[in-house]
């Protein structure tokens, strides 16, 4: 307390997970801990860590309450401390998304550093001021002996020494320093790998044993997708899913090769041509001139993103500043990774959410010390401790795992654009099929676009030919494998090519009904058919996981004719196995891949040509490169076209596109036969025609029409419970609140599509503002509306209204 009765006082805020949702504390502080301090405070009889907010200067007027009533902090902790843009972003993202700071301040924070605070005493050179006991002397001879005494949260100092520190150190005979423990990477962690450089004898592998060694199989195929890239044990672990004694197996047989260099000798980086020059000029324009400009790089695969990409994060690194590099994916992200390895080499962090969260914090301490300038992750790296980035880079802008579905619900988007504008440096998101929200952007100025036309790629892009099911289904032809498909997969397998068949629906059928009362078989905690697996003799829940035997005879009538109605992967594989009977045929979704092992089984198995048909659900869409690939059916696009939400066709497009790029990625040309209902639909007409701008240019009419994003902003308020009648009332509360704010429309409440989940009733209430229109309003308007027995998710800008 100086003169006037002023202290210098810190609200701090403490991670929700340790300190709850809702709260914000005040300390007493020394003069010396900043905003964005990490900090030991006491909480109830805990010590946690928290986070200084705002440091100021106060007395018991401005308080309200005796200065002694405030607990002192504990101490500060070194080299936690989150960058000033850091901070802010935390309450940029509390507002945002309506969630509390400590909620929000949740993905910030150091990962894991609870357990692995150093306390440090030394001893200070001067001889003690005051008289020492006999016991406090003995332990300061010690103190100088040792050099320094030293304790971890794991490993404590007895009681009595802690005691004698602690008067010690307010005798001003010794200092105390607390810091976050970096781990010691052990040497299985710590050394590099890479693969073979004999690309023959890893394809001998591959189609010898590989279906045999399934797990050393997929990492050899996950590497290749990354050329040769320099990766730590530890990260083709989390990558790949894999053990270390696979890796020593890799080791072993000559495929994996130990090195020292993270850095190979860099190939020549290609010469960039006109567009890609123009491309970087603007970016780097924007780099020197520390402008928060955004630019959309829209161009499709092939067409050289990656070395504008790199060549603009090499500009930022010259002027000395950092980069960020964003996938919607790290384990499909292994070219990148590659690039990067290879262009910046050690320079190069990956954050990667399956590493132990000892590994997680040495990351964050290497990153915020500025030794790794370079960092490369999923949506979760936005908050890494970078304080002076000169670039950020957001591939593949229109993924959806860009949105975080759980709390605080935020797009990468609107974070990455905030942090462009708090450390003055670019934005480039880069899309082949953009958002429409972001290619309207685009269109209207938000954003730079910087368009790289096709070149040779377009040559390499499959053939999709739509087959309309309505003809033959009036004909009473098969719907699974419809003449088109059957002919085609006819000629693929006798030419010895492999064939992907694709379906968005596990299971053997979507529903089990009664022949005779018309009784469906429906989840006893959703509102949702329970469907039915032929395979495991199961009713099953794809919502809750609910299962049940089905019964002999209906429950209801007691009829005996239950029959399974529509189409699953289980009745897709039934029907090739049928058609095709010399044909290997595997299947692989979510019931398959859930035990343990199965998922690397089937794609070695299929990577080495012992099968030859796979059927999948998306699982097959995504990542893995097979050569030998040249037709890929589509069974039904019109699941998902049926998808009650607005961006149904959106989605369908870019699943169409996804889906028809596992064809023909080889040498050989790829086909896709899209069997659908709806052959002229926009979604597959411009699936078909890979013509994304016709799309764009229907779509954005249709959302101008009914007032959806980018016209709109949305905010979905979900309410649920195990009550119906709380959960009536609450969100008839929420519309009621919602309405009285300025400027905005209220739709329902009404039962959310899913209108019961494991036993939760459902409704929502859909609000629709301005574009730019402020959220605190709204978010102070729907603050007080709680009940114990419900729960009130605000979902902005909702990526999924299910
Ligand atoms: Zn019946
Ligand atoms: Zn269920």
């Amino acid at each position: 307390m100086n003169a006037e009765g002023r202290v210098t006082v810190v609200d701090a805020v403490v991670e929700a997970k340790s300190g709850g949702a809702a709260a914000i504390w005040t300390y007493r502080a020394s003069s010396q801990v900043r905003a964005g301090d990490a900090l030991l405070v006491p909480l109830g009889p805990r010590a946690v860590i928290a986070y200084a907010l705002r440091v100021y200067e106060a007395n018991e007027a401005d308080l309200g309450f005796a200065v002694d009533q405030l607990k002192p902090v504990i101490d500060r902790i070194q080299g936690l401390d989150l960058p000033r843009q850091l901070l802010e972003v935390v309450q940029f993202l509390s507002e945002e998304t309506l969630s509390p700071l400590p909620v929000a301040l949740g993905v910030a924070a150091a990962p894991g550093a609870r357990e692995r605070i150093l306390t440090t005493w030394n001893a200070i050179d001067a001889e003690p001021q005051h008289p020492l006991s006999a016991a406090q002397a003995e332990v300061l001879a010690a103190l100088r002996a040792a050099g320094s005494l030293s304790q971890t949260t794991r490993k404590k100092l007895p009681a009595s020494t802690l005691r004698i520190l602690k008067i010690l150190e307010e005798k001003g005979c010794v200092v105390r320093r607390r810091e976050a423990l970096p781990a010691v990477a052990t040497r299985a962690e710590a050394g590099l790998l890479r693969l073979s450089p004999d690309g023959a004898k890893l394809e001998q592998f591959l189609k010898r044993e590989g279906n045999r060694r399934p797990a050393q199989a997929l990492v050899v195929m996950r590497l290749q997708g990354a050329e040769r890239a320099a990766l730590s044990r530890e990260e083709i672990r989390a990558l790949c899913g894999v053990t270390d004694q696979t890796i020593r197996a890799l080791l072993a047989s000559g495929l994996l090769e130990a090195t020292e260099q993270v850095q190979q000798t860099p190939k020549i980086p290609p010469e960039p041509n006109r567009q890609q020059r123009v491309a970087i000029d603007a970016i780097v324009a924007a780099i020197e001139a520390r402008s928060a400009e955004s630019f959309l790089l829209y161009g499709v695969t092939g067409s050289g993103k990656t070395e504008v990409f790199l060549r603009s994060a090499n500009e930022a690194l010259r002027t000395g500043r950092q980069v960020l590099y964003l996938v919607p994916e790290i384990a499909l992200a292994t070219q990148a990774i590659a690039q990067l390895r290879e262009r910046f080499g050690e320079r190069v962090t990956i954050l990667h959410s399956e590493l132990p969260p000892g590994r997680r914090l040495d990351h964050w301490l290497r990153v915020r010390s500025g030794a790794a300038p370079v960092v490369l992750g999923a949506r979760s790296a936005l908050f890494a401790p970078l304080s002076n980035m000169g670039l950020i880079v957001m591939d593949e802008e229109h993924e959806g795992s860009y949105k975080q579905d759980t709390s605080p619900r935020y797009h990468a988007k609107s974070v990455a654009l905030k942090l462009a504008e708090l450390h003055q440096c670019p934005l480039v998101l880069g899309s082949a099929t953009p958002s429409i929200e972001t290619f309207f952007e685009a269109q209207s100025g938000v954003h730079t676009l910087l368009t790289l036309p096709s070149r040779a790629a377009s040559a390499k892009l499959p053939t999709v030919i739509v087959d309309d099911l309505t003809e033959g289904y009036r004909r009473g032809q098969p719907a699974i494998l419809a003449p088109c498909l059957h002919a085609r997969m006819q000629e693929t397998l006798t030419r010895g090519e492999q064939v992907i068949l694709f379906l968005n629906r596990r299971a053997y059928s979507p529903f089990l009904i009664c022949r005779d009362c018309g009784l469906q078989f429906k989840c006893p905690r959703c509102s949702v058919s329970l469907s039915f697996s032929r395979h495991q003799r199961k009713l099953r829940c794809h919502h809750c996981d609910y299962q049940e035997t089905p019964p002999d005879t209906c429950p209801k009538c007691g009829g005996a004719r239950l029959s399974p109605l529509g189409i699953g992967t289980e009745k897709v594989e039934e029907a090739v196995t049928l058609e095709f009977p010399d044909a290997i045929v595997a299947r692989l979704d979510r019931d398959v891949s859930r035990r343990k092992g199965a998922l690397e089984e089937i794609l070695a198995r299929f990577r080495s040509g012992e099968i030859q048909v796979l059927v999948g659900t998306q699982i097959v869409a995504k990542g893995l490169d097979f050569p030998n690939v040249t037709l890929v059916g589509v069974i039904t696009a019109d699941t998902s076209l049926s998808v009650p939400d607005f961006r149904s066709s959106e989605r369908t497009f870019q699943l169409l596109s996804q889906v028809a790029g596992r064809a023909g990625r080889g040498a050989f040309p790829g086909f896709v036969v899209v069997q659908t209902f709806n052959p002229e639909h926009i979604a597959i007409e411009s699936a078909r025609d890979h013509d994304y701008e016709r799309l764009y240019g229907e779509l954005i009419l249709e959302r101008r029409a009914a007032g959806y994003p980018p016209f709109k902003r949305l905010v979905n308020v979900l309410i649920s419970g195990e009550d119906v009648s709380s959960v009536r009332v609450l969100s008839q509360q929420v519309a009621h609140a919602a309405a009285k704010v300025d400027g905005v429309e209220v739709l329902g409440p009404v039962d959310a599509a899913i209108e019961r989940l494991a036993g939760r009733w459902r409704r929502h209430v859909l609000i629709k503002l301005e574009p730019k229109a402020d959220l605190v309003p709204l978010g102070h308007a729907l603050a007080p509306i709680k009940a114990k027995d419900c729960i009130v998710a605000i979902d902005v800008d909702p990526y999924s209204l299910l």
